[in-house]
């Protein structure tokens, strides 16, 4: 809360220690942003950590943030010099804390912008049940797991959003990753906070921590997390935990803690569907008042297969470059952009640049290959890119299929067992593959 302001410095009163860290990890720019605009770039900003109510306050100035070299300086310097303060009850930072409230999270993640699928739909309904009744099913702790860009994030957000905004009690619901309370904790024991530290997280009432794989190997912050854990699970909190793998393999992680996890319930999210994909992509249109032709949402949803981010990346700078050359989203510009964006990340092998080297190699049109010739001299290109797009790509048959003219699943393994056999009995046919094989980046 702001305490004072005097001349150009501002000094804003926060509780403990702990908070001001708290803020300084998650709020420098917002303050920067704020001083700048409020006071001008030579605003100063003070914190007065007021350990005691009443008026014993004890004065801290242990940062000032200073944009003349928008450089901060080292916080830590003065803490170090501080005499440890004293600590009230932990439990009255509650009323005490302005910044309760604040539960980090981003609004923009809900249950009604999660599509659901045959890939999320254990996840989603389990975090739908937990948001609902927080601590009271027996989902306790929810774990959710699943590769990079699958929604984890979005998913506990979405919990704690909807706790937020439903239910009739006030609850302190926090998010927080892994490697922030792995740094706060850290951060706690440098300071001589650690009481602080385990006093605030004992508080929450819903605690979301997100990727809790980076705790492995930290047996001390293990150990801490598990103290806070069970306190909180025996008062009937809700805890929700995501992991980009699961628990069972969860390597470095303390036996007791891994058994803690298995309390609740563990529910994973897939790799999105076709469906899915779509849907996804026309949600994101619909958000951002964009309307594109089926085609083009259907040429996307099928080149893009690996993760929902990756998909929201493509969707996001094609409708900048639509919106920067003042364009409509076509087929051809979906293309460019997407073959950009491949390029980009030095990743070479997509499906275009798959059909370009074997129609170069053998001298074939593009259009050939999708055409529904069935020359000899066209459907051996034909297979052989087929071929690679299965040995190179993650696209499924279906996909592939759809990038050959439209072909079924079962046209894309007759190519390929084709191939496959001709590469055993054909030295040439084996040459050949190998040399466009080595086109192409490794992996
Ligand atoms: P993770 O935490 O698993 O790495 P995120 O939750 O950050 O993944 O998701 C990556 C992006 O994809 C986010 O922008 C998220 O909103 C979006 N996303 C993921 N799954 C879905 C879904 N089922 N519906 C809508 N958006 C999704
Ligand atoms: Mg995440």
């Amino acid at each position: 809360m702001p305490y004072k302001l005097s001349g150009k410095k501002l000094i804003i009163q926060v509780p403990s220690q702990f908070f001001y860290e708290w803020l300084e990890d998650n709020y420098v720019e917002l303050l920067r942003k704020a001083l700048d605009y409020s006071i001008g770039p030579d605003g100063q900003l003070e914190y007065s950590i007021v350990v005691d109510r009443g008026d014993k306050a004890n004065n801290r100035p242990p940062k000032s943030v200073n944009t003349a070299n928008n450089k901060l300086q080292d916080p830590k310097k003065n803490f170090y010099n501080q005499e440890p303060k004293k600590v009230t009850s932990p439990f009255e930072m509650r009323d005490l804390n302005a910044l309760q409230n604040d539960s980090f999270l981003n609004r923009s993640y809900s249950f009604d912008n999660f599509i659901e699928g045959d890939c999320n739909r254990l996840a989603r309904a389990a975090s739908y049940a937990v948001a609902e009744k927080p601590s009271v099913t027996s989902f306790n702790p929810l774990m959710i797991y699943g590769g990079v860009g699958l929604g984890k994030t979005h998913l506990v957000q979405a919990i704690g959003n909807f706790i937020k905004n439903n239910s009739q009690s006030e609850k302190f619901v926090l998010y927080v990753s892994s490697e922030k309370f792995t740094s706060q904790f850290i951060n706690s024991i440098k300071n001589n906070s650690l009481q602080d530290f385990m006093s605030f997280y004992m508080q929450v009432d819903v605690l979301i921590i997100d990727d809790v794989q980076f705790l492995s190997g930290k047996e001390k912050t293990q150990e801490t997390f598990f103290h806070i854990f069970n306190h909180l699970h025996q008062s009937g909190k809700q805890i929700v935990m995501t992991s980009d793998r699961p628990p069972r393999d969860l390597d470095g992680m303390e036996d007791r803690l891994l058994s803690r996890f298995k309390w609740g319930l563990t529910a994973d999210l897939q790799n999105p569907d076709l469906e899915t994909r779509i849907a996804i992509i026309q949600k994101k249109l619909q958000t951002e008042g964009v309307d594109i032709d089926f085609e083009v949402i259907e040429y996307l949803a099928h080149s893009i297969d690996s993760n929902v981010r990756e998909l929201e990346g493509v969707m996001i700078s094609l409708i900048a470059q639509a919106s920067l050359t003042q364009k409509v989203i076509d087929l051809e510009l979906a293309k460019r952009t997407l073959n950009h964006i491949v390029t980009e990340s030095a990743k070479e092998i997509n499906i275009d640049s798959i059909i370009s080297v074997v129609t170069e190699h053998f001298q074939v049109r593009i259009a050939d290959l999708k055409s529904k010739s069935r020359l000899r001299s066209i459907v051996i290109p034909r297979q052989t890119a087929m071929y690679l797009a299965k040995e190179l790509t993650n696209l499924s048959l279906k996909s592939i299929g759809y990038h050959f003219g439209g072909r079924d699943h079962s046209t894309v393994i007759h190519a390929i067992q084709t191939i496959n056999d001709l590469m055993d009995i054909d030295k040439e046919m084996n040459s050949t593959v190998t040399k466009l094989r080595h086109k192409f980046k490794k992996k």
